[in-house]
């Protein structure tokens, strides 16, 4: 039999999606984050959904290669960059820009003969991550100005390390003050449109909002902010994990279930077997008790995630047949609610979706 698992795609909790986080920036541009396959969806199915959007960002040249085969002619930034002239060729090709974080991206585009590009400055203003350290701004955006690669305006553009907690007397979030003030420091007199914004800074701060906010999570509908869902902001989930169960077992009290045998039934009871595992994404470390959605009634998982299957208790569902629909996790059951049982992060979950899972556009 063919596995029952699907990923459907919700296009118009995109749309929705992109309008409500552009109401939370009123007026600013909006880069639409598409990196990681589109966190996960699918990239052309993201991008094309989010064709609203002023621009797009991505990891890679090959996503950016990806978006112009789709058909989109929006600016798309490669957050990554270049490290080669054989890279710079390729940006050109494609007409995409991108962001300099290193010194020797400065040479290549001091040395190119080739046609200009665009370029984003990356500052480090406390993630220490990618990006020129404070001190070292100025010379940079010098050296980039007079480079005879650069064409255009210089995005300044920094990144949070802790937007998402807005309690700015916390000891993280204070970060985000901090990074705010290093970066107006760093960037003061220097032209051009300033980014600073991902999902959770456009939700919480908006003294952040510069030039070009740079979503990705809020667009899918997940929130970054813990202990809350994208749902309480608005935001609705663009992504409905589901299989089947193929089984339904009467298993007697004192019978133990799964690898290791680490859950034992505490009555005589039905359990659920459901066609989903590790081996299609989803989190092994899940432990019993996360909920999923039997005929769309709460479940949770008994014993240990598998490969390809997962055992559910199913008391309380005794009309529950093999081929009733399992929701792992969609509008009824948020991601960030599995996500956090399973001591991950939301992105990580929807990232993870293996090959296997079919994907359907709705
Ligand atoms: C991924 C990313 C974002 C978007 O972050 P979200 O938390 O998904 O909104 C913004 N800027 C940069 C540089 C990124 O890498």
């Amino acid at each position: 039999m063919a596995r029952p698992i699907t990923a459907t795609i919700h296009t118009d909790a995109l749309r929705h999606n992109l309008q409500a986080v552009r109401a939370r920036a009123d007026g600013r541009r909006l880069m639409a984050m598409v990196k990681a396959d589109g966190y996960g969806h699918g990239l052309e199915t993201a991008a094309l959904a989010l064709a609203g959007a002023d621009a797009f960002g991505v990891a890679a040249i090959e996503d950016a290669a990806r978006i112009r085969a789709a058909g989109l002619r929006q600016p798309v930034l490669v957050l990554s960059g270049f490290d080669s002239a054989d890279d710079l060729d390729q940006l050109r090709a494609l007409g995409a820009e991108a962001i300099v974080h290193h010194a020797a991206q400065l040479e290549l585009l001091e040395q190119t003969d080739g046609p200009p590009i665009r370029v984003w400055l990356k500052i480090d203003t406390g993630m220490h991550r990618l990006g020129f350290p404070p001190g070292q701004v100025r010379e940079a955006y010098a050296r980039l100005r007079a480079a005879r690669g650069v064409t255009g305006e210089i995005v300044l553009m920094t990144h949070f390390a802790s937007s998402d907690e807005f309690d700015a007397h916390s000891r993280n979030g204070a970060q985000t003050p901090a990074q705010l003030r290093a970066f107006a420091a760093a960037t003061e007199g220097l032209e051009g449109p300033r980014s600073l914004a991902n999902s959770a800074a456009v939700l919480g701060w908006p003294d952040s909002h510069g030039d070009w906010i740079r979503p990705g999570g809020a667009l899918y509908g997940m929130s970054v902010v813990a202990g809350r869902t994208g749902a309480a902001f608005g935001l609705r989930p663009a992504m409905t994990f589901e299989t089947r169960l193929l089984a339904v077992n009467r298993v007697a009290k004192g019978e133990r279930i799964g690898y290791s045998a680490t859950w034992e039934a505490p009555e005589d009871m039905p359990v659920g077997v459901a066609a989903v595992g590790y081996g299609d994404g989803y989190p092994r470390l899940a432990p019993a008790g996360t909920p999923v959605l039997v005929n769309g009634r709460p479940a949770a998982i008994a014993g240990r995630v598998s490969m390809d299957l997962m055992t559910i208790d199913l008391r309380g569902q005794s009309a529950a047949r093999a081929g009733d629909p399992v929701v792992l996790w969609g509008e009824a059951l948020p991601v960030e609610t599995v996500a956090e049982a399973a001591g991950t992060i939301s992105y990580a979950l929807t990232c993870g979706i293996t090959r296997r899972v079919r994907f359907v556009n709705a």
